[in-house]
């Protein structure tokens, strides 16, 4: 939870990636493809956390289950970096708000807060760095009962606009809360939701009920280009948890307060939607359905803003 106080508020000027940022799924992607070739084919021989808090079930079940046992795959699922083991296992790492994982011995200095790590059976050192200690370990031998509160993944075949279309309309929230929810779609945070809702030209406080088959279809061809083109380009990177990404110099709205909107020209605002600070641009997003497109196009009908103002959300 931030509060709403991650945004750039009286900032004006200059891109400003939040320290209360925190990996998404492009991010976590990009982890698990840098991880999976130093990782997968290993063994683990030692697994230590200093922070058994965050290790469930427990930190000794977590130990039985995966010393000895070979990594036999590295994949993702919401924000969750899932390890597959030979006999079936699987362990869960979520980064959540400051975790991030690192080679021991690739920094030029030696890792910070490191709560837990893995000694692999070629010498290597994996560890879970995490100042905040947020981040959680889960070990598993039932995957599918542990992820079964997730939402669809936005990059699986299966995750269709109809799909989403069943998920918007059947629920009674404004829709940026809505995309938020872990338990709808799997993946999306406070940026790429932000960016979503501007290239669908949809202000994130639209009653969910009210949005259009056509809104749902630019939503739904949003989330994918959004996650495609941020893992193409590492994720976005901000304060020290995760660096390296490039993501943040296509942004358009988040981050972006008081400057223009790449699309129309106008000061991209900041508004507090679910508590979450939001970044849109007044013009390009319309307000509770009233965003039609004109000749088909992906613009706003001239003429039927609402302003939504602080007060009125
Ligand atoms: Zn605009």
């Amino acid at each position: 939870m931030d509060n709403g106080r991650d945004g750039g508020g009286g900032r004006c000027g200059g891109f400003d990636i939040q320290s209360r940022a925190m990996p998404e799924l492009p991010e976590v992607e990009t982890v698990v493809r840098h991880c999976r070739p130093r990782l997968v084919g290993r063994r683990v021989v030692r697994f230590v956390s200093h922070w058994k808090k965050q290790v469930s079930p427990s930190l000794g079940e977590a130990e039985r289950g995966v010393v000895g046992r070979r990594v036999t795959g590295l994949t993702r699922r919401a924000k969750y970096i899932v390890w597959e083991f030979d006999d079936g296992g699987h362990l869960l790492v979520h980064l959540r708000m400051s975790g991030s994982l690192a080679w021991a011995g690739d920094g030029e200095e030696p890792a910070k807060h490191v709560r837990a790590f893995w000694e692999l059976d070629d010498g290597q050192q994996l560890q879970f760095c995490d100042a905040r200690k947020f981040g959680r370990i889960i070990y598993t031998r039932d995957l599918a009962a542990t992820t079964a509160d997730l939402g669809p993944e936005p990059l699986d075949r299966r995750f269709t606009p109809r799909v989403l279309g069943e998920l918007l309309h059947g629920r009674a929230r404004q829709v940026k809360p809505l995309l938020l929810d872990q338990g709808v779609i799997a993946g999306l945070g406070n940026i790429y939701t932000d960016e979503v809702l501007h290239r669908s030209g949809v202000h994130p406080a639209t009653d969910s009920r009210t949005l259009t088959d056509e809104q749902v279809g630019r939503l739904h061809q949003a989330i994918r280009e959004v996650l495609r083109e941020a893992i193409r380009f590492e994720g976005t990177s901000f304060d020290w948890v995760y660096g390296g990404g490039r993501m943040q110099e296509r942004l358009y709205v988040y981050g972006r307060a008081g400057l223009p909107c790449p699309r129309c020209g106008t000061p991209i605002e900041r508004l507090v939607i679910g508590q979450r600070g939001t970044h849109i641009c007044p013009k390009c997003q319309l307000a509770n359905g009233v965003c039609q497109p004109v000749d088909g196009k992906r613009r706003p009908a001239k003429g039927k803003r609402q302003p939504v103002t602080r007060e009125s959300l």
